[in-house]
């Protein structure tokens, strides 16, 4: 069933939909065709450095706005693109559309970050480190700004193909991070070897962190291990002005949550660059904007 998406008067379908063969069918069929009909859209949600309370880039997330279902939610058809064997050519379309858009916004003064996240399938096909080295050539974007996520319960599952894929992203110079971590099983011994920059905490351990001594005993661990490692470390899901002074008493060092922002789109994001955004939400860092 359709249920409204807070404020932008969208609807909204979750879970069941596709649950039957037609339409599966359907929409198997609409997702090949998605793309080429500008279905597509990223949305960028802030992230928040923690010592300067100031926005030091953003994550890109995929929404697919349906003529009739309305937007759908990447929970929903990023697996069915995974079945349908679509999603190298939605994560392909990702990769463009963030270095265009970096490419954009630099021409209108704003020298982004952006992090894409990325399906094991895209890890799995050869030549992915260099379609994104020529994205980022094409576009004129350096590699420094760009930061590919990868969930870590996936890249745990296939440890020699995320080593592989790791080290050749690394090597062109795009920033790796692990998200998610704390829901899949990583070993120690293999988080060590990975060439990642950066461990992005699950959001159910920061759901509970005000209610929950065990949830805030695995945040600072967390945050700790990752110093330990060299890693920087996010919290995502930050929603509350509690959840936020204990990460930073923890010494998180990014935040990222619907207590700063919620994912917006290009223009939304480049009118708070401007100035034009909401009293109390964090100020773009000074180097990100051109005087
Ligand atoms: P993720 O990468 O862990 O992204 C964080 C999700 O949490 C996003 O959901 C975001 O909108 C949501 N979120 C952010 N702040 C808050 C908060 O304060 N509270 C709550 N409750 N939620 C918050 P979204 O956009 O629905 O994306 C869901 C997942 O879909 C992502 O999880 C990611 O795994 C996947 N995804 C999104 N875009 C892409 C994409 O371009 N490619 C691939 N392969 N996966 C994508
Ligand atoms: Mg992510
Ligand atoms: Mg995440
Ligand atoms: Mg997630």
């Amino acid at each position: 069933a359709a249920k409204r998406n807070g404020g932008n008067g969208i609807a909204v379908f979750e879970p069941h939909m596709g649950s039957d063969a037609g339409d599966q069918l359907e929409l198997q069929n609409d997702l090949r065709h998605a793309i080429q009909r500008g279905q597509m859209t990223l949305h960028y949600q802030p992230k928040v450095d923690g010592q300067r309370g100031c926005i030091i880039g953003v994550e890109a997330l995929l929404r697919w706005v349906h003529p009739e279902r309305g937007m759908i939610s990447p929970d929903t058809f990023i697996a069915l693109a995974e079945r349908f064997g679509i999603i190298n050519a939605l994560g392909n379309w990702v990769i463009e559309e963030a270095c265009r858009q970096l490419a954009q916004w630099r021409t209108l003064g704003l020298h982004m970050r952006v992090a894409i996240n990325l399906s094991v399938h895209q890890l799995r096909e050869a030549g992915l480190a260099g379609r994104i080295a020529q994205a980022l050539e094409r576009h004129g974007v350096t590699a420094d700004q760009l930061l590919c996520e990868i969930t870590e319960s996936i890249a745990m599952e296939d440890t020699q193909t995320t080593q592989r894929a790791f080290e050749e992203l690394r090597h062109i110079g795009v920033y790796l991070s692990i998200d998610d971590f704390g829901t899949g099983y990583s070993s120690l011994n293999y988080l060590r070897q990975l060439p990642a920059q950066q461990l992005k905490i699950d959001r159910c351990f920061i759901r509970d962190l005000e209610t929950e001594e065990d949830a805030r005993a695995v945040v600072h661990a967390v945050v700790r291990l990752a110093h330990a490692l060299g890693l920087r470390v996010v919290a995502e899901g930050v929603e509350t002005a509690g959840q936020r002074d204990i990460l930073l008493r923890m010494r998180c060092d990014e935040l990222q949550g619907y207590f700063y922002a919620r994912p917006m789109p290009a223009e939304t994001l480049l009118a708070w660059a401007r100035g034009d955004k909401p009293a109390g939400t964090p100020d773009f860092a000074a180097s990100m904007i051109n005087e």
